[in-house]
C-alpha cells in the first residue's frame, strides 16, 4: 500500500483563499478590515522569520498587519502596557505574542493579559477552558490545521481511534480535545507511556507532536491509518548540509498508512493559514457576525 499524501501546502493556500474571500466581504458589506498585531520581543532568528512570514501573509489576504518589535530587555510592565493598548484598539482583532519570550518575562502572565476574544493563538486560560468544555473558543492554530486536514480527508471522524503522541499545551492537549470534540476515542501518549508501539498500533489516526526526528517507524502504524506529522526537526544529511524531517519515519510509515502529511509541506503551512482564519473569526465575533463556516473547530 502507498499512502495518499495530504498536501498541507495546497490545503493552506485554499484556506488562505477562503480567508481572503471573507475579508473582502467584511470590507465591502460592513466596512471592517480585520487587523492582526504581532508582538516580537528580542531577536531570536527563527521567531523573526516566523513574524515576517505572518506579516506578509496577513497583508496578502487583505487584512491589516501591525508588527511591534521590542528590545530583548523590554520590561514586563512595558510589554503588558502594549498588550493593554492593543486590547483597547478597536481596529485590532487578533493579538499574537511570539513565543518563546526572553527568560525575564513571565510567559503565562503575558499570554493571560491578552483579551481572550483577541487571543488568536488560543493559549489564554479562558480559551483553554472553553475548548475543554466544548464551547466556542479561539483554537490553537497547529491543532486546528491538523483537524481541518483530517476532516477534509475523512469527512466524519466519529468513532475513530486516535492517538496523539505528545501532551504539550500548544499541540498535544488541544489536539486531543479537538479530536474528542469530533467524537474520536482519544489516547494521549507521552514520554512515560508504556509500550508506545502497541498504543500507536491501535490507532486509526496518529498525530505525532514530539520533537524527535523520525521517532515513529512504519511497523507502529496500523495498515490504512492516517498519520499527521506535526514534528519539525532539522537533521544532518550524510552528504553534508541539513534537511527538515518530522517525528515519523516518512518512508516506512507511508508504505503502511492510508494517508500521511509530509514534512515539510504538511502541517507547517496550515499553522499560519489557521492564524489568519482565527483572526477573521475573532473579527466576525467582535462585530456580532457569525464565524465563517469551515474555518473554525
Ligand atoms: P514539547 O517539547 O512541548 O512536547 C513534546 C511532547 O512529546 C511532550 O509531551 C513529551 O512528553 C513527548 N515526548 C518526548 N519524548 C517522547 C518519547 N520518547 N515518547 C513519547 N512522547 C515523548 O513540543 P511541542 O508540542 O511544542 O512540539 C512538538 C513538535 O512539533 C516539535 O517538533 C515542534 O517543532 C513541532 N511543532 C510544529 C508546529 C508546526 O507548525 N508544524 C507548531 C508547533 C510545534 P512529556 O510531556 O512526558 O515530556
Amino acid at each position: 500500500m502507498s499512502a495518499t499524501v495530504i498536501d498541507g501546502k495546497a490545503f493552506a493556500a485554499k484556506v488562505r483563499g477562503q480567508v481572503a474571500t471573507h475579508v473582502t466581504a467584511l470590507k465591502n458589506d460592513h466596512g471592517i478590515t480585520p487587523g492582526l498585531a504581532v508582538v516580537l520581543v528580542g531577536e531570536d532568528p527563527a521567531s523573526q522569520v516566523y513574524v515576517r512570514s505572518k506579516g506578509k501573509m496577513t497583508v496578502e489576504v487583505g487584512m491589516k498587519s501591525v508588527e511591534h518589535k521590542l528590545d530583548a530587555d523590554t520590561s514586563e510592565a512595558d510589554l503588558l502596557a502594549l498588550i493593554q493598548k492593543l486590547n483597547d484598539d478597536a481596529q485590532i482583532h487578533g493579538i499574537l505574542v511570539q513565543l518563546p519570550l526572553p527568560d525575564h518575562l513571565d510567559e503565562d502572565l503575558v499570554i493571560n493579559s491578552i483579551d481572550p476574544a483577541k487571543d488568536v493563538d488560543g493559549f489564554h486560560i479562558s480559551n483553554v477552558g472553553l475548548l475543554g468544555t466544548g464551547q466556542d473558543s479561539m483554537v490553537p492554530c497547529t491543532p486546528l490545521g491538523c483537524l481541518m486536514m483530517l476532516r477534509d480527508h475523512h469527512g466524519s471522524l466519529s468513532g475513530m481511534d486516535a492517538v496523539v503522541i505528545g501532551r504539550s499545551n500548544i499541540v498535544g492537549k488541544p489536539m486531543a480535545q479537538l479530536l474528542l470534540g469530533d467524537s474520536c476515542t482519544v489516547t494521549i501518549a507521552h514520554s512515560r507511556t508504556k509500550d508506545l508501539a502497541e498504543v500507536v498500533r491501535r490507532a486509526d489516526i496518529v498525530v505525532a507532536a514530539v520533537g524527535r526526528p523520525q521517532m515513529v517507524p512504519g511497523d507502529w502504524i496500523k495498515p490504512g491509518a492516517t498519520v499527521i506529522d506535526v514534528g519539525i526537526n532539522r537533521i544532518d544529511k550524510p552528504e553534508g548540509g541539513t534537511r527538515l524531517v518530522g517525528d515519523v519515519d516518512y518512508e516506512s510509515c507511508a508504505a503502511v498508512a492510508g494517508a500521511i502529511t509530509p514534512v515539510p509541506g504538511g502541517v507547517g503551512p496550515m499553522t499560519i493559514a489557521c492564524l489568519l482564519a482565527n483572526t477573521v473569526t475573532a473579527c466576525c465575533r467582535a462585530n456580532g457576525l457569525p464565524a465563517p463556516e469551515g474555518l473554525t473547530a
